[in-house]
Order: structure tokens, then sequence, then C-alpha cells
């Protein structure tokens, strides 16, 4: 294909981006396929002669579209939404199309300055104070891992990428149970390790960390000779919303001189909003925020937003240059490759610009708050039907939920089976958890263009499916 033909195949794939779209309703929210049905439908070995492009794509559409679970579908209720408003999509057709690679500011001076520019419309968006000055991450995982890295450096006074680990104390990292995987997956990669990340217990209904018991760890740790280095505190935990005290945590954090890291991946979209702020109220304290508008907010996968109190502190844990430093800020360049671990960068604000811009930030409240109301209402009508328990209320637009029949006795085994029902059936997507043990239900609302109808339609299909 060459740029003449792509004019051609562009316009065919707009027009097929938009049937899709307002086919979406129409399919199952989940894959249907057995597994390996769509390897065994590939051939085993690559072609040797150019294919005519109309057979590509029949075969994507043929082989490919029926193993695809829809993301996009206004009925996609589980895990939490990767929503990509098409004005995003539109964005990343545009980054595709130029595919340049913005590791430094000369290497496209727009981007990176839209990226600066951006950063703060979505600090001050969220209510951040200007004492944050934003990155774009590709996700929160590496976020997550940029923060491990920067409270590793400082709590060894910048020698751990020099020296390395040995012949170091024991470093130590606290959050609590409910915190995300990739949390974990960065104290490996730090070479902390696992045994090093001392999980806190929770309390209250949020689910939140033991502040006491959080000064009692650190006591004992500091006492055994180990190094306290930071604490990554969560608002809106995966499970089923957990959201820590941030400033009960982020008095502890004062105290004992350590490096903080609050986790809103998902519920920091929601900060648009000034009424849910109080969640994670203190954190205007912390050094290093991440939040997601990748998920909830529209911005097509991948874009995460990184707030840091102090980017010099990153800057000199990750930039490869250190001499680089002493100009950093001075001549008013920045290069972002060195406040992240990969060198290379996609041109990722452009999306959130046009997201910002083609729904304002009155769009994006109203669409956050409906889906708010609709999970508070759903939860409220599951509650109160016959053999359904709500068993942690709205976080947000999360909570869980359980069907416990009288007679049933392995409770566990039947709602898995209710839930794979359910997702077998198609209508709605949704997933499990455990919580303190026992397996439930989880939902959440946040598809782009959910409707209360749609959450309705949830309500319908599981206590159809549920009924005996
Ligand atoms: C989704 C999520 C993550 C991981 O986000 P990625 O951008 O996929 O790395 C981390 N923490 C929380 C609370 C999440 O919800």
């Amino acid at each position: 294909m060459n740029w003449e033909d792509f004019r051609h195949w562009g316009r065919r794939a707009a027009d097929w981006a938009a049937d899709y779209h307002a086919g979406l309703r129409q399919r199952p929210v989940r894959a249907q396929v057995a597994p390996g049905a769509v390897l065994a439908a590939l051939p085993d070995t690559p072609p040797e002669s150019a294919e005519a492009m109309q057979a590509i794509f029949d075969d994507f559409e043929q082989t490919i579209m029926p193993g695809m679970t829809h993301w996009q579908h206004p009925r996609f209720f589980a895990y939490f939404p990767a929503n990509a408003a098409p004005v995003s999509v539109l964005a990343e057709y545009f980054v595709s199309a130029i595919a340049a690679q913005c590791m430094l500011w000369q290497t496209s001076p727009a981007a990176t300055e839209l990226e600066t520019r951006v950063c703060d419309w979505m600090r001050q968006a969220v209510g951040l104070p200007d004492g944050f000055t934003g990155v774009i991450q590709d996700s929160a995982s590496s976020a997550t891992l940029c923060a491990v890295l920067t409270m590793r450096e400082r709590a060894l006074a910048w020698q751990g990428n020099k020296a390395g680990l040995a012949g170091q104390p024991r470093l130590r990292v606290y959050c609590s149970a409910e915190v995300h995987t990739s949390i974990d997956r960065a104290i490996w990669i730090a070479g902390i390790g696992e045994d090093n990340l001392i999980r806190i217990p929770t309390q209250g209904s949020n689910r939140a960390m033991d502040a006491e018991a959080l000064r009692t760890a650190i006591a004992t740790d500091r006492a055994a000779g180990h190094l306290p280095a930071g604490i990554i505190a969560c608002t809106g935990g995966t499970s089923a919303g957990a959201s820590d005290d941030i400033a009960a945590v982020m008095d502890v954090a004062e105290a004992e001189g350590l490096y903080t890291h609050v986790d809103a991946a998902w519920a920091g979209s929601a900060m648009i909003c000034p009424e849910f702020r109080a969640l994670w109220a203190g954190v205007e304290r912390a050094d290093s925020v991440v939040l997601n508008p990748h998920k909830w907010l529209g911005a097509q996968f991948d874009c995460t937003t990184h707030f840091l109190r102090d980017p010099e502190d990153l800057v000199r844990t990750l930039a490869i240059q250190p001499e680089y430093l002493k100009t950093h800020g001075a001549d008013g360049i920045v290069n972002y490759s060195e406040w992240s671990v990969p060198l290379g960068r996609r041109f990722r604000a452009l999306k959130l610009w046009f997201l910002i811009r083609a729904h304002g930030l009155k769009g994006l409240r109203e669409m956050i708050r409906n889906h708010v109301t609709w999970a508070q209402a759903l939860a409220a009508r599951l509650d109160k039907t016959d053999g359904f328990a709500v068993v942690t209320t709205p976080m947000l637009s999360l909570f869980t939920f359980r069907h416990a029949p009288e007679g049933v006795q392995d409770l566990d085994a039947h709602n898995q089976d209710l839930v794979n029902r359910i997702n077998e059936d198609g209508r709605i997507y949704l997933t499990q958890t455990r919580i303190d043990g026992a397996l439930v239900i989880r939902f959440q609302a946040g598809a782009f263009t959910a409707t209360s109808e749609d959450v309705a339609t949830a309500y319908d299909v599981i206590t159809e499916l549920a009924a005996p």
C-alpha cells in the first residue's frame, strides 16, 4: 500500500469505525470464541507474496473481529473502563499518520509543549494545587515504577542506580492489602523485593490503611535496622474501590520523612467533579500522584498523567546524563524522556487536548456524575431484590454484590457460575472479585456511551439469569 491507496482505505476505515460503533449494542460484549479458535484460523506460515488489501480486510472482519471483546460497548461493566471518545480516536489517527518519536524537546517541540500545557490543564481539572508538575506516562504501572525508583534512590542518597542494592540496608515500602498488583511489580523490578512491601491492615467501610498500624510498622522496621523508603496510598482500589485516608497517611509520611505516591489510576478521573474530592483529601501533600485519563475520562489507551511535587527527584533518578540536571528548567527546555523509563515516547498529549476541548470539563463531569448516580441506583435496586445483597456499597460507580438464595451450599461456586452465565449470555459483561475471602460479583458503570437504560438492562439480565 502506498499513500495514494491509503486515501481509499483510510476512508473505508473511518466508515468501518462509525458502523462498528453504531452496531455495538447488537454484539455480545465479551468475545464468545473458544480458546485456540482464532489461532487455528490463521495460516501457519507468513505469506511470501503481497496480498490484496481487500483480502486482508475481509480476514480482519471474519477472523479477528469475532474474537474481540468490546471495551467500548455501552454495557461493558467489567474491570474498569478503557474509554476512547471518538475525538481521541481521531487524534490517535493523526498521531499515527505523523508517527513522530517525541523523546526530546527538539524531536518535536510541539509534542513537549502541548504535554506541558495539557498536564497543567489536567492538574487544574482535578483540583491539585499549582505546586504539582505533570508528565504523561504510558500507564499507571510505569508511573508507579517511576515513583518507587524515586523513593528508593532518595532513601539511598541517590546511590542505588550506581552501586546497586547489595550491602545496603533492607528498604521498606508500605501500602494496604487493597493496592493494585502494579505496586508489587514495581517493587520487584526496583529490586526491593516483595518481602519488603509491608501490607498494613485496613479498617472501615473505605477499607483504608490503619495509620496507627502504619506508624508501628515503620517504628518496628527502624528498630530492626531496616530503611523505610516510602508509602503508597490508593484512592479507588481495583477490587472494590478501597480508599486510604490520604491526610492520615501524609501525617505519618511527613513525621517519618518518607516519599509518598498516591495511586488514583481509576478514581482520579472523577476528581474533575469537586464533590468527589473529599475521597482523596490530603492528596495535595503527596510527592507523586497518578491517574489514568485512559480509563474513565475517554483518552484512548494509553495515556496516564503523573503529577509530581518535585520533578527534580524523578529526573535525578531517571535522567541518564546527570549533568543535564544543571540546565533543567533553566533554558526552558524539558526532555520528557528523562521523566520516564522508556526512552521513546508517543505523542500522547494530542488526544487529551482534543478530548478536553471537544467535550469540555462540563461534558466530562456530566458523564462521570451519571455513571455514579446510575451505579448507586442499581446497587439500591439489587439490594432490595430477594436473594441479592450488596457487599461493598458504591465507591463512585463501583460496587460488589452477591446472590445468596436460600438453600445454596457453596455460595462462591454459585456466584462464579452466575458470572459465567451472564458473560456467556453476552448482553452485559462483568467480573468477580473476593471481599474478605468471599467471591462476589463486581459491577462498575463507566462506558463513555452508556445510558441509564443500559444500566437498567444490567438489572434485568442479572435477575433473569439468577432466577432458578
Ligand atoms: C488500572 C489500575 C492500575 C494499572 O493501570 P495501567 O495504566 O494499566 O498500568 C493501577 N492501579 C489502579 C488502582 C488501577 O485501577
